[in-house]
């Protein structure tokens, strides 16, 4: 008998696990607290890791059709404009690691997702479910909603994100304490690149550092839209809760200063610039942090990280791949041993993710003698640099 598994929160990391359990046989039940299934409208860069693992769950022609395949990544100083270093993605990537490197559109990966879980037909997908309690026991797990509706099963997945609920379910100190709210604030805008002029529109990820600030810009959507972001340490914008809250290019120069003139002329062309609150937690440090039990976590539940290695959504989905195989074929007796294995194979690689991400974060917006001396290692290794092959090759 396959086992019966309810998923707590429907973005990225619990729709790729809903898929990737469904593919073994089991049936996943997704119960998400919007009204409606959807993503913000963002980007995400996908690395090798991430695409490979889309891949794997027969995804990968859909993806290539959605998405954007940058010529390079090309860093440059937020402040002059100057080239600092250059490292080619498109074949390049493809023939290092195997798998693309790609950026697309949030609602359209998550869309991907959604079709194919549905497509599956191995669980229902219930939305306007804001679950509030969890309760365990030996044999079965239960999920209800703040609208006194309950649903029963014999695993739970928390993929309900940065304020994750289910994760007050694992038996570790930190599993009650809220995550840091870091102070970094990123503000996003999208636009159709056949709006912009020509000299704005980019089929590359530029990236532009600069004191205690960094932007990137890449296509997506095949190259058709140009997704625009910019981090800078200044107070949350507002609820740190919310991640689509209302800005605009006012309140982002205010918070940036003076940058060069090809940033600037990109930030004055992108209209209704939106922001949100960063928060991530310290990198977990043993197997008891991502599942106890009957329960795991994927994603962001068990493993925010900021977002300065872009790799917090391909981790949800190396996530999911490696519980679903953990669980193999296995019934609901199996899953304790299963969730733990899981937990062990994932941690150290998540843990590593998220200490370079926090690493990464201080490099981009070093001040001072740090951020001299990186612009001339940025100048001198270049790609080396920036290639990341314990990440992209795992
Ligand atoms: C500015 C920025 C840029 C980023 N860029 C990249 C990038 O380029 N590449 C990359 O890989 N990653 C990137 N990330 C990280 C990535 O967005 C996240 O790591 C990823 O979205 C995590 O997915 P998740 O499914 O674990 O969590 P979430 O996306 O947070 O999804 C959680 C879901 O659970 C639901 N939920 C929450 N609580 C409940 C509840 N109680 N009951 C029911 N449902 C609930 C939510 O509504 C949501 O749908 C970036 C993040 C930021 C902030």
């Amino acid at each position: 008998m396959p086992a019966h598994i309810l998923v707590a929160g429907g973005g990225i990391g619990g729709l790729a696990t809903a898929l990737a359990l469904s593919r073994q046989g089991h049936r996943a039940d997704v119960f998400e607290q919007a009204e409606a299934f959807g993503e913000i409208g963002a980007g995400v860069q996908l690395g090798p890791n991430a695409t490979r693992r889309l891949q794997q769950l027969d995804l990968g022609t859909e993806l290539a059709a959605i998405a954007a395949r940058p010529d390079a990544l090309v860093v440059r100083s937020a402040d002059s404009g100057a080239e600092l270093a250059r490292m080619p993605l498109a074949d390049a990537m493809q023939q290092r690691y195997g798998a693309p490197y790609f950026c697309v559109h949030r609602a359209d990966l998550h869309g991907l997702l959604l079709a194919a879980v549905r497509a599956r037909g191995n669980g229902t997908l219930v939305t306007a479910a804001r679950i509030h309690q969890v309760e365990t026991s030996d044999d079965l797990v239960c999920l209800s909603s703040t609208d006194a509706r309950a649903w029963e099963g014999e695993a739970i997945v928390g993929a309900d994100g940065l304020w994750s609920l289910v994760r007050r379910q694992l038996d570790t100190p930190s599993a009650t304490e809220p995550p840091r709210v870091t102070g970094h604030t990123a503000w996003r805008a999208m636009v159709a690149q056949a709006s912009l002029p020509a000299a704005l529109r980019r089929q590359q990820v530029d990236v532009w550092l600069g004191p205690r600030l960094h932007a990137v810009a890449y296509p997506v959507r095949r190259g058709e839209c140009l997704n625009v972001v910019v981090i800078a340490e200044s107070a949350p914008a507002g609820d740190a809760r919310d991640w689509d809250q209302g800005s605009s290019i006012a309140a982002l120069k205010q918070a940036m200063g003076r940058s060069c003139a090809g940033l600037q002329a990109l930030l004055d062309a992108m209209p209704d610039w939106r922001a949100w609150s960063l928060g991530d937690r310290a990198p977990i440090t043993c197997a008891a942090d991502m599942a106890h039990e009957r329960v795991a976590l994927v994603g962001d539940a068990a493993h925010p990280m900021v977002p300065y290695l872009a790799q917090g959504a391909g981790m949800a989905i190396e996530d999911a791949v490696a519980l679903a195989e953990a669980l193999g074929g296995g019934n609901a007796s199996a899953v304790p041993a299963a969730f733990a294995r899981y937990a062990e194979a994932r941690w150290a690689r998540n843990a590593q993710v998220q200490a370079r991400a926090r690493r990464n974060g201080e490099i981009f917006h070093a001040t001072g003698p740090v951020r001299w001396g990186r612009d001339v290692a940025m100048r001198l290794l270049g790609r080396r640099l920036l290639d990341q092959p314990w990440l992209y090759g795992g």
